[in-house]
C-alpha cells in the first residue's frame, strides 16, 4: 500500500511520440490560435476516416465530421437540426450521464424517459416503441427524436431502435460519447442515426481536454451544423442573422491534441477489451460478482420500412469502462457503515463546484455493499464508482414520463465501474481483484 499509486477509472493518456504536442506547437507557430483552423479540418477528416471504417469487408460509409467545442454541444446541436424547439418532447435513455437529457431542456423541449433492457444495459425497444404510441395518443405529437445512449460503451440494440425510428419517422440521436470506437455489425456507432455524437472529455476514449463531435449524414448536414455552431451568419459583409446562433466550434489548439490522440485511438479501444478480458477471467470465480459483458452475437432478421432487410446482432463493444454488478447477499467489509457520512468532497475527483448536502441518503442509491465495496477500494488506491443514476430518478428530472421495467433502477443499486484506461496495467487488474476477494467477508 505504502507508496502506492492511485489507480483511477480513466485518465488521459498521451501517445509516445508526443503527436499532441507537435499538432499544439504547429497551430502556435502558424498562428492559428482560433476555434477553426488546419488542425481543426485535418482531426474531421481522422474522425470521419474512423467513423466510416467497416470491419465486415464491406464499402466504408461516407459520413462526415464536425468538431465542436463538447458532447453536449453536440447532442444541442443535433437536438436543433431535428427540429427540437419547444413544447417538443424527445425520447431519451434514463440510464445515463445528464449530458444526454440537459440539452433536450436547453432547447425547451421535454424528455421522455426509457428504461434499459437486460442484455446491454441501453434503450430497451419494446418500451421506446410503447413510448412512441402512448405519446402520440396522449399530447397528439410525436415525438420529435430519439437518443439512445452507448453506456460504458456498450453498443444499444441499433437495428431495432432504427427499425422503430423508421417505422415512425422519428430522426435518431446517437449518443456514443461514450463509444467511439464501439461497433454493430461491423459498423462504428454515431453512424447509425441522423446523428451521431462524441465526446474528447478529459475521461473519455481519447480526449482533445476537452471537446465533441457530431457525425452527420450528409455535407449539407454538416454544413447546417458548423453554421449553427458559430454563431449562425448570413452572407452579408457585416453580422446578419437570422437564427439563433451558438459558440460550439472546437479550438485549433484542442484540435491539434485530438489529432495526436487519433495515433493512438485503436490502441486503447484494444487495451480498454483487453482489461475486460481479463477482469472476466479473474473474476470468474468469485461469488457475487459479475462483470458485466457485451451479449453473444445475436443474429435476427429485421425487416425495416423500406423493406430493406438486416441479418444482425454483432456486438462489439470498446468496454470504455468495465462494470460488474455485486449481488445483494454478499458482505461487504465496513457495510454497517455505508452512508453513515455526509460526503463533504465529489466522489471520483470530478471537476467543478459540487453542491453540498444535508443528507447522506437519497431514496434511490447503490446498495449498502456497494457503497462499501467503493470505500474499501478507495482506501486500497482503487477508484471505483457507481453507476450512472437513471435519470428520471434525478429530483430535476421528477415530473419528467417515464416508460420502465425497472432494470436500470435495480442495476444502479448493485452496479459499479472499474478502472479500465490506457494507464491499468495486468498488474493493476490482478491488484483490484485481490482487493474485491479481500473486501468480500
Ligand atoms: C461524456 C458524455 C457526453 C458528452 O460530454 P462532454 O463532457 O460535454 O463532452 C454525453 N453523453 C454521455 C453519455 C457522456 O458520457
Amino acid at each position: 500500500m505504502e507508496g502506492r499509486k492511485t489507480i483511477y477509472l480513466c485518465l488521459a493518456h498521451m501517445s509516445e511520440e508526443g503527436w499532441e504536442q507537435k499538432y499544439v506547437k504547429e497551430a502556435f507557430d502558424t498562428n492559428w490560435v482560433v476555434p477553426m483552423g488546419p488542425n481543426v479540418n485535418a482531426f474531421e477528416k481522422d474522425l470521419a476516416d474512423f467513423a466510416n471504417s467497416k470491419t465486415d469487408g464491406s464499402e466504408p460509409l461516407d459520413r462526415k465530421v464536425v468538431c465542436l467545442s463538447a458532447g453536449t454541444a453536440a447532442v444541442h446541436l443535433a437536438l436543433l437540426a431535428c427540429g427540437v424547439g419547444p413544447g417538443d418532447e424527445v425520447i431519451v435513455q434514463s440510464f445515463t450521464f445528464c449530458a444526454s437529457s440537459h440539452p433536450i431542456t436547453y432547447c425547451g423541449a421535454k424528455p421522455v424517459f426509457i428504461g434499459s433492457e437486460k442484455e446491454t444495459w441501453n434503450m430497451d425497444p419494446d418500451l421506446l416503441e410503447k413510448a412512441i404510441i402512448d405519446r402520440k395518443e396522449k399530447t397528439g405529437k410525436y415525438p420529435k427524436a430519439i437518443v439512445p445512449v452507448a453506456l460504458y460503451g456498450m453498443p444499444y440494440q441499433i437495428d431495432k431502435i432504427m427499425a422503430i425510428a423508421d417505422k415512425y419517422g422519428i430522426p435518431v440521436v446517437e449518443d456514443a460519447a461514450e463509444g467511439m470506437g464501439s461497433r454493430f455489425n461491423g459498423q462504428v456507432l454515431g453512424t447509425f442515426g441522423k446523428y451521431g455524437v462524441l465526446s474528447f472529455n478529459g475521461n473519455k476514449m481519447i480526449t482533445t481536454s476537452g471537446g465533441g463531435a457530431l457525425i452527420c449524414r450528409s455535407a449539407e448536414d454538416a454544413n447546417e451544423i458548423m453554421w449553427y455552431a458559430t454563431q449562425a451568419r448570413d452572407a452579408y459583409p457585416y453580422y446578419q442573422h437570422s437564427a439563433i446562433g451558438y459558440n460550439y466550434r472546437m479550438s485549433n489548439v484542442c484540435a491539434g491534441i485530438g489529432r495526436g490522440q487519433m495515433t493512438v485511438l485503436n490502441d486503447h479501444i484494444a487495451h480498454h477489451k483487453h482489461v475486460q478480458g481479463l477482469y472476466e477471467e479473474l473474476l470468474a470465480d468469485v461469488k457475487g460478482v459479475t462483470v458485466n459483458s457485451q451479449p453473444k452475437c445475436r443474429v435476427e432478421s429485421l425487416e425495416f420500412s423500406d423493406s430493406s432487410k438486416v441479418e444482425s446482432g454483432e456486438y462489439d463493444s470498446n468496454y470504455w469502462l468495465c462494470t460488474m454488478t455485486l449481488d445483494p447477499s454478499v458482505k461487504v467489509k465496513g457495510q454497517e457503515n455505508a452512508y453513515k457520512e455526509v460526503i463533504k468532497t465529489a466522489v471520483g475527483g470530478a471537476a467543478g463546484v459540487i453542491h453540498q448536502v444535508d443528507s447522506a441518503t437519497t431514496d434511490c442509491q447503490p446498495n449498502d455493499n456497494v457503497e462499501a465495496m467503493r470505500v474499501f477500494m478507495l482506501n486500497k488506491k482503487v477508484e471505483c464508482r457507481p453507476v450512472w443514476k437513471p435519470m428520471h430518478k434525478q429530483p430535476v428530472y421528477k415530473d419528467a414520463p417515464v416508460y420502465t421495467n425497472g432494470v436500470e433502477e435495480d442495476i444502479f443499486k448493485i452496479g459499479m465501474c472499474l478502472p479500465a484506461g490506457p494507464y491499468v496495467t495486468d498488474e493493476d487488474v490482478k491488484y483490484i481483484v485481490e482487493c474485491i476477494r479481500e473486501a468480500i467477508v
